[in-house]
C-alpha cells in the first residue's frame, strides 16, 4: 500500500507517488512496483486476475476496447478485430515487414512504402503506438486500482536490440497512455536487477541473460562491478520466440494430418484454433511427455516431447549460436560467465534450459518466475529513479557504430559500436569550397566504410555559415546518445555560432537479423572496404589539390612565368587523367608531382605580399 507523507513546509498530506515498472511484451505484459515498506518488488495482480496481461487488444462492434485475457478469446472468434504481437510492428515500416506480413491474422494496410505501419480495424486505422498505448492504459488502470493511488510515471522495458525508432515509439505509447516515461530500460538489464545482482557494491560478476519470450530472443552479456551494470555485448533476433515453437508444432500437425492440411487455408478459425492448441501442447510438454487433444471433436492433435524436441532443436541451436556471437563480441569464454539468468516464458521448455546450461557449462538460474523477472527489474529501476536507491547505476551499449558522411561518401565514425551509453562524442569539420555557406550533415549507422552500405538515420543542413575561404569555418558535430538510446546530433559553426540540431527518430526500424547481417557484411567486405576507402581518400586529396592549384593560378598567375604556368597546367591535366584510373597509387603519384612542382609558388607569393605590406609601412 502506498505511504502517506506530510509535506513539512505546507503541512499538507500528500501521497507518496508510486513509480511502476512495466514489461511491455510481445505476448504478455506486466506491471510491477516496489512495495514501499517491505522494499520487495512485486508484480501487480489486480482483482486476482493474475499478473500477466496478454498483449492482445480487441475492438468490439460497439467500438469499445478489451485488453488481455478476455481479448485473447476473440483471437478465434473475431481475428480481424483482435490485435496481437503489436510489439513486432512498433517503429516499423511496411517495407520492414516484408516476408513477415502474412504472419498477422489482422489487416495490415497493404503498402510497400517506408511509411510507418498502420492497422485497419473496421473503418478505423490504428498505429502500433496507439495499440501499445491501449495495453499500457490497461496496465496503468490495474496498477491504480490495486494500489489505490494515481500512477503517472513509469519505467518501461524494451528488447536490447530495439533501435531508436522503436524506443521512441515505446516512449510515445507511454505518453499516449498518460504516463511520463522516466526511462526506457533494456529487458536483460532489468532481469539482472531483479536477481539483485550488483546491489552489493563489492560484488564483481559477469552475467549472461538469456531471454526467450513469445516473440523475441535476446542474449546479453553484462559485467557488474561496483554497483555498475555494464552491457558488454548483445545479440538476438526479434523474430524468434515461443511463437516459432508453436508454429513448428502446427506445421508438424499439418504434415501429419490430411484433414488439417485440407482445411487450413480455407478456414481462418482453424488456424487460430491450431495456434492455441499448439501453445497448450508446448506448455504441457514442459512437464509432461505427451500431448493429446481434439479440435471440434474430430481433428486429433497429438505430439510427444521427443518429437517436439526434434522439431525445435534447430531453433534452440540458433539461439545458442547467438550466445556464441555475443560471447565473442564480449571477448569472453563460457567459463568466464559467473551466472546465467533465464528470462521469458519459453525458457520453461526443458530443451532450452538444458541447451543453455550445457553451452555455458553451468546450471542456468531460473529461480525467479521467468515471466515476471523483467517487470520486477523495471520496478527496481523505477525505485532507483524515485531516489529510493542510490547505490545502482546503469550502463548499456550501442549495437552499431554511429557516424556521419564525409567527402567521397565515406563513413566517419563518431560513436563506435559497443560504446557504453549514455555517451557523447564529437569531431570538428570544415568546408571544402570557398564561400560555402551550407553544410550537409548526414547521420549513418553501420560498420561499413562507405555510407551507401550503411543505414541512413537523418540528414540536415547547417545553414548560415558566413562565407569564408575553404578550410576556415570550424564546424563541431556532436553526437549525444542518451540513456534510452536516443541520439541527438548537433552541429555548431564556432566562429559564427550558427547551430542546428536533430533528434534521430529513424523512419523505419531494423531487425536483429539485419543488425547481424550488417556486422557480418563488415567482416566479409573488410578488405574491399579498406581499398575502396583508400581510393576515395586519394581522390578527395586530388580533388582538393586541383581546386586549390586552379584557384591559385587564377589569383596569382601574374607572379609565375609562362613556363611555370604551362608545366602546372600539364601536371593538372596528368592528375585529372590519373583520376580516371581509379588506382590509388597512380593518383597519389600525380598528386605528389603537382604538389612538389607548385609548393615553391606559395612561398614566393607570400614573400611578395610581405614585401608589399612592408613597403607601405615606415620602419622607425
Ligand atoms: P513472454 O513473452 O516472456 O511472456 O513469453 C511468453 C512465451 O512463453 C509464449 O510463447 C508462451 O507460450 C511461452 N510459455 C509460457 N509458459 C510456458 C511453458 N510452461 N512452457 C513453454 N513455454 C511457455
Amino acid at each position: 500500500m502506498a505511504k502517506v507523507a506530510i509535506n513539512l513546509s505546507t503541512g499538507a498530506l500528500q501521497q507518496e507517488e508510486v513509480i511502476v515498472g512495466i514489461d511491455l511484451g510481445t505476448t504478455n505484459s506486466l506491471v510491477a512496483y516496489v512495495h514501499p515498506e517491505t522494499k520487495t518488488p512485486t508484480a501487480i495482480n489486480d482483482l486476482g486476475r493474475g499478473t500477466i496481461v496478454p498483449s492482445v487488444v480487441h475492438f468490439t462492434q460497439q467500438g469499445e476496447t478489451i485488453i488481455g485475457t478476455e481479448a485473447k478469446d476473440y483471437l478465434i472468434t473475431d481475428p480481424a478485430n483482435t490485435i496481437y504481437s503489436v510489439k513486432r510492428l512498433l517503429g516499423k515500416s511496411y517495407k520492414d515487414l516484408g516476408e513477415h506480413k502474412d504472419y498477422f491474422g489482422y489487416k495490415i494496410i497493404d503498402d510497400n512504402s517506408e511509411g510507418l505501419v498502420k492497422i485497419r480495424v473496421g473503418d478505423k486505422f490504428y498505429s502500433p503506438i496507439d495499440l501499445s498505448a491501449e495495453i499500457l492504459k490497461e496496465l496503468r488502470a490495474r496498477a491504480e486500482h490495486a494500489l489505490k493511488t494515481p500512477v503517472n510515471r513509469a519505467v518501461i522495458t524494451v528488447p536490447a536490440y530495439f533501435n531508436d525508432s522503436q524506443r521512441q515509439a515505446t516512449r510515445d505509447a507511454g505518453k499516449l497512455a498518460g504516463l511520463e516515461v522516466l526511462r526506457i530500460v533494456n529487458e536483460p538489464t532489468a532481469a539482472a536487477l531483479a536477481y539483485g545482482i550488483g546491489i552489493d557494491p563489492t560484488e564483481e560478476k559477469t552475467v549472461a541473460v538469456y531471454d526467450l519470450g513469445g516473440g523475441t530472443f535476446d542474449i546479453s552479456i553484462l559485467s557488474i562491478h561496483q554497483g555498475i551494470f555494464e552491457v558488454l555485448a548483445t545479440n538476438g533476433d526479434t523474430y524468434l520466440g515461443g511463437d516459432d515453437l508453436d508454429r513448428a508444432i502446427i506445421n508438424h500437425w499439418i504434415l501429419d494430418n490430411q484433414l488439417i492440411a485440407d482445411t487450413i487455408n480455407s478456414d481462418k478459425n482453424l488456424s487460430q484454433e491450431l495456434r492455441l492448441k499448439a501453445e497448450e501442447a508446448k506448455k504441457v510438454l514442459s512437464t509432461g511427455e505427451v500431448y493429446d487433444s481434439y479440435i471440434n471433436d474430430s481433428i486429433k492433435c497429438h505430439i510427444t516431447r521427443h518429437t517436439f524436441e526434434s522439431l525445435i532443436r534447430p531453433i534452440v541451436d540458433k539461439t545458442i549460436d547467438s550466445c556464441r556471437m555475443a560471447l565473442a563480441d564480449a571477448k569472453l569464454t563460457p567459463e568466464q560467465i559467473d551466472t546465467v539468468i533465464m528470462v521469458g516464458g519459453s525458457t520453461r521448455v526443458p530443451l532450452v534450459y538444458t541447451s543453455v546450461s550445457d553451452f555455458f557449462g553451468k546450471p542456468a538460474n531460473n529461480s525467479l518466475n521467468p515471466d515476471e523477472v523483467v517487470a520486477l527489474g523495471a520496478a527496481i529501476q523505477a525505485d532507483i529513479l524515485a531516489g529510493n536507491r542510490k547505490d545502482i547505476l546503469l550502463l548499456d551499449v550501442t549495437p552499431l557504430t554511429l557516424g556521419i558522411e564525409t567527402m567521397g561518401g565515406l563513413m566517419d565514425s563518431i560513436i563506435p559500436r559497443n560504446s557504453k551509453i549514455p555517451t557523447k562524442a564529437g569531431r570538428q569539420y570544415t568546408t571544402s569550397v570557398d564561400g560555402q555557406v551550407n553544410m550537409k550533415i548526414s547521420v549513418y549507422q553501420g560498420e561499413r566504410d562507405l555510407v551507401r552500405e550503411n543505414r541512413k538515420l537523418a540528414e540536415f543542413d547547417l545553414k548560415g555559415i558566413p562565407a569564408m575561404p575553404a578550410g576556415f569555418p570550424k564546424v563541431d558535430v556532436n553526437f549525444i546518445l542518451n540513456a534510452d538510446g536516443i541520439l541527438k546530433v548537433e552541429a555548431i559553426e564556432l566562429r559564427s555560432g550558427v547551430r542546428q540540431e536533430v533528434e534521430v527518430k529513424p523512419q523505419y526500424g531494423l531487425t536483429d537479423a539485419q543488425v547481424e547481417q550488417m556486422l557480418m557484411d563488415s567482416i566479409t567486405h573488410a578488405r574491399e572496404d579498406v581499398s575502396a576507402r583508400m581510393v576515395i581518400e586519394a581522390r578527395t586529396t586530388a580533388e582538393q589539390m586541383l581546386y586549390q592549384v586552379e584557384r591559385f593560378l587564377e589569383k596569382n598567375g601574374e607572379h609565375l612565368t609562362e613556363e611555370e604556368i604551362d608545366l602546372t597546367r600539364s601536371n593538372i591535366q596528368k592528375l585529372r587523367e590519373s583520376l580516371t584510373t581509379n588506382d590509388k597509387d597512380t593518383i597519389l603519384k600525380a598528386v605528389d608531382v603537382l604538389e612538389e612542382q607548385t609548393s615553391p609558388f606559395a612561398e614566393r607569393v607570400m614573400q611578395i605580399s610581405i614585401k608589399k605590406a612592408m613597403a607601405g609601412k615606415k620602419i622607425e
